[in-house]
């Protein structure tokens, strides 16, 4: 039977530590800060967005969730963010997705300074993912290299399969195994047989929006394997694997709920006090 990797568990360990680097930060006068963004007026994207301002002020940061109306222009919404980047108290901003059909959110985000970029988006954050650099990366990838670290197991030299390429989970994921000195193999709708692949993965990573693609008989024996899969299914939550017949084969699994999730809303505030801490001198 697979150990559970147990994300609320490992959520609230580094909470703690966030906690402490906060507090170190605040006894120095110096008060971490994470402003939000959010055009529209999407009840669930005003959930998670309050939701992440809470966090923050649980260990002391301070944040602020600026609210634009859908019809916002998108040279206004530029010039707040530009006011962010000028602006020496914010030190991470974070833009809800997706922005109004009438904006170009590649445009926008590219005037996010990429030092306060705490949602790795922005292309030279990426560019620097790609590369091998040090760089911000978006919080659901970070939050599954978390997970997998979490187990012990040592990553190197290991076969990686994530299944999914999107820009903000798949793909990033990929590139922070291959960091990590993982030989990754990336698969996607178009994998012909894609049972080939997931059989070689000593980790197994599936961030695909397809509840339980992932079966027993896909799995290696042994595999840690990690659920970024949220998928609403008879008024429940399930992942992309099959937790049922996986758990039987795996060494390790996270489950959906209280996987990748509880670690993801950790991550943003990691990712905050680390931009608060180089726009210091601290690190
Ligand atoms: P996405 O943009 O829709 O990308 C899905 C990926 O899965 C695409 O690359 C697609 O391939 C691939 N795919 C689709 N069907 C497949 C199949 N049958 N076999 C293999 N690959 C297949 O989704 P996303 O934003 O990456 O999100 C993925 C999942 O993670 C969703 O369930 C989402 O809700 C969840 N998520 C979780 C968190 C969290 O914090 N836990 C955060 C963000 C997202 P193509 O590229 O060929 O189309």
């Amino acid at each position: 039977m697979a150990n559970i990797i147990d994300g609320k568990l490992i959520a609230a360990e580094l909470k703690k530590s966030c906690l402490d680097r906060a507090q170190r930060l605040i006894r120095d006068g110096i008060i971490p800060k994470l402003d939000v963004i959010i055009v529209g007026d999407d009840p669930a994207s005003h959930q998670y967005v309050n939701s992440r301002a809470d966090d923050c002020k649980a260990i002391g940061m301070d944040s602020t969730v600026h609210v634009l109306p859908t019809n916002t222009v998108q040279s206004e919404l530029i010039e707040l963010i530009e006011g962010l980047n000028n602006d020496s108290s914010v030190h991470g901003i974070l833009l809800q997705m997706p922005l109004p059909k009438h904006m170009n959110s590649e445009e926008v985000i590219a005037h996010i300074s990429m030092e306060k970029d705490v949602d790795g988006l922005h292309p030279a954050n990426i560019g620097a993912l790609v590369s091998g650099k040090p760089a911000f990366a978006p919080c659901t990838p970070c939050s599954i290299m978390q997970l997998i670290k979490s187990t012990g197991v040592d990553i190197t030299g290991k076969n990686a399969v994530v299944v999914g390429r999107s820009n903000v989970v798949g793909r990033p994921a990929a590139m922070l195994l291959l960091k990590e000195n993982a030989t990754v193999t990336i698969c996607h709708s178009r994998t012909s047989v894609l049972k080939e692949h997931t059989l070689n993965a000593d980790i197994l990573v599936a961030a695909v929006g397809a509840p339980r693609l992932i079966t027993g008989d896909m799995v290696k024996p042994g595999a840690v394997v990690i659920d970024a899969g949220i998928n609403r299914e008879n008024g429940k939550t399930v992942g992309d694997v099959d937790f049922e017949s996986v758990q039987h084969i795996a060494g390790y699994i996270s489950p959906v709920p209280g996987g990748v999730g509880p670690v993801t809303r950790t991550i943003l505030l990691m990712n905050t006090l680390e931009a608060c801490e180089r726009l210091h001198g601290r690190i």
